[in-house]
């Protein structure tokens, strides 16, 4: 049998795995749309991942590889037509982070009449191996982010001085909080020049698909389809925007959807960029002089650490973590999320963010949105589905471990506690609650913000789960203030209230 590469959407680089092994020859790749009918996609997530498709597919014929491309409704359809032409050919293809990937493209080959081989995936930094073995030998914990982070430090040299940490610190968290000063704007994003490919993909997800948010037109469309255009956006990002990005990584600003955020998920995500080579970038910068420690920490953190992390935590705790839901929260994700309409600032302006680009940034997303779906009771899963259809860099196996575990407590595998607060931290790390009708400081009464009722009631209604844990007892103190002073009823009041006013589409 003939063995050729088979690239999948989501593995678009020519360095790596099968396709990093051949210099020229036969290469399979197929575009199937029955996935992309599943969920209501934004649409420049099925444009930005079709467009990427179809540019690497031409830039490699350009290269003098000889491209079988093939359209299906499914991934069965389209390797069985390639089969029929091809019988005597096996693809060899990495797996794809997402859970059960390698049974199931064996799988769907089969039903095609044919076989694939399913190779490591080499678009991380770690490997499935290296990770296992260590965390088995480990003494330590492997499932809690700083210990897996350093211990990715210290094997790959990253930020290292010696065996030392760089500046002699492991972690500059306590320096990414700042907040910008009135007046200043974050650098220019990237913007891209780009060609007919996208175009004609964006009328074809107009015309063929149900989408969710705001469809590419003239006015631009922020993500990179192409090489070239991911490395510039790593250019701009070590150049203009690392700078600022450790001081503010926690800053929300209404007016300012990007901040200095490195916007490189997307890219990355779909194997434009390789992790290693934005590490790199963004360690020589800090080398040169031309970033602080605070950014390139930051920044190293999310990628070398974060990104990885989330992949192995989701293989160790997949199938379970996709429903998992230990608060046993029972209530649907608001309609609001969908559409936008609400009067509270902070949900109502990121989730226009998200429809306009099919992004927000991760204290948005942490902070807001998956803090008001805690707070409110949704069921994990349903706020994993949104979040998989709405961000222009979401996969299920990066969602499912940040929205089920880190942003909603749904599981217990790594979070210590639940990233949950009242209004007082969005007041702290946006300038939202200026121009909100509601109150900041209120509890209860009419124009009380909801975070505060809701932060109140879920602390009360958890208390099972939560109040052996030291990191909440203060929280607990000021529960047990609230029940003394009857405020506790009124709050209570105040959450049946909200929970008819978003039933009357009026939160
Ligand atoms: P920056 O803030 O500039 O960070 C640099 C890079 O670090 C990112 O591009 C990404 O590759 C990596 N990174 C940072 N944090 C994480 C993390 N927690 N997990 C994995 N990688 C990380 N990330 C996704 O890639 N896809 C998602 O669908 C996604 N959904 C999320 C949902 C929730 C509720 C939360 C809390 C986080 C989510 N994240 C997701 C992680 C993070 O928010 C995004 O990676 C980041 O905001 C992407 O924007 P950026 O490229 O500007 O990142």
């Amino acid at each position: 049998d003939d063995e050729i590469p088979w690239v999948l959407g989501t593995q678009l680089n020519e360095d790596a795995g099968p396709l990093g092994r051949v210099d020229g020859g036969k290469v399979l790749m197929v575009e199937s749309h029955g996935f992309a009918r599943r969920k209501p996609y934004h649409a420049q997530k099925l444009t930005l991942v079709f467009s990427a498709m179809r540019c690497f597919r031409d830039r490699l014929s350009d290269e003098g590889y000889d491209v079988v491309y093939r359209k299906g409704e499914s991934f069965a359809e389209a390797l069985g037509a390639f089969f029929d032409d091809y019988p005597d050919t096996t693809p060899v293809v990495m797996r794809s982070p997402s859970y059960g990937s390698a049974d199931g493209l064996r799988d769907v080959a089969r039903e095609a009449g044919g076989e694939v081989r399913v190779v490591e995936n080499e678009l991380f930094v770690s490997t499935r191996e290296a990770f296992d073995s260590w965390a088995d030998s480990t003494e330590s914990d492997a499932f809690r982010h700083e210990t897996f982070y350093r211990w990715m430090r210290r094997r790959s040299g990253v930020l290292m001085d010696g065996d030392e940490p760089e500046g002699g610190d492991w972690n500059y968290d306590d320096q990414n909080r700042e907040y910008p000063p009135e007046g200043w704007g974050s650098p220019d994003e990237p913007s891209f020049e780009h060609g007919e490919i996208v175009d004609e993909t964006a009328d074809m997800v107009a015309e063929g698909f149900e989408t969710w948010g705001k469809a590419v037109d003239a006015s631009g469309f922020p993500w990179p389809v192409t090489r070239e255009q991911a490395l510039d956006a790593l250019s701009v990002f070590v150049s203009e925007r690392l700078g600022t990005f450790g001081s503010y990584q926690d800053a929300m600003v209404s007016d300012d959807w990007s901040v200095s955020h490195s916007l490189l998920g997307s890219s990355i995500n779909l194997g434009l960029l390789h992790p290693v080579e934005v590490i790199e970038g963004i360690e020589e910068t800090y080398r040169e002089g031309d970033a602080p420690i605070n950014s390139a920490e930051g920044a190293i953190r999310q990628i070398l650490g974060w990104r990885d992390f989330m992949r192995h935590v989701y293989r160790h705790s997949m199938p379970e973590l996709a429903t998992a839901n230990r608060l046993d929260a029972e209530h649907d994700l608001p309609e609001l999320y969908w559409t936008g309409e609400t009067d509270m600032e902070c949900l109502r302006s990121t989730v226009e963010d998200v429809r306009e680009r099919g992004y927000s940034h991760h204290i948005q997303r942490l902070m807001v949105l998956a803090n008001f779906a805690t707070l409110w009771g949704v069921v994990p899963e349903e706020l994993n589905r949104w979040f998989h259809a709405t961000y222009v860099d979401a996969y299920h196996w990066v969602t499912t471990p940040n929205v089920i575990e880190m942003g909603m407590y749904g599981s217990g595998v790594f979070a210590t506690k639940p990233y949950v607060s009242s209004a007082n931290y969005i007041d702290e790390m946006s300038d939202y609650c200026g121009s909100c009708p509601y109150h900041k400081t209120k509890d209860t009464g009419e124009d009380a913000c909801p975070f505060n009722a809701l932060y109140w009631d879920f602390l009360d209604r958890n208390e099972d789960e939560l109040r052996s844990n030291h990191r909440m007892s203060l929280m607990y103190g000021h529960v047990d203030d609230k029940r003394g002073s009857g405020e506790m009823e009124d709050i209570h009041e105040r959450v049946e209230e909200l929970r008819r006013m978003e039933e009357d589409g009026v939160l």
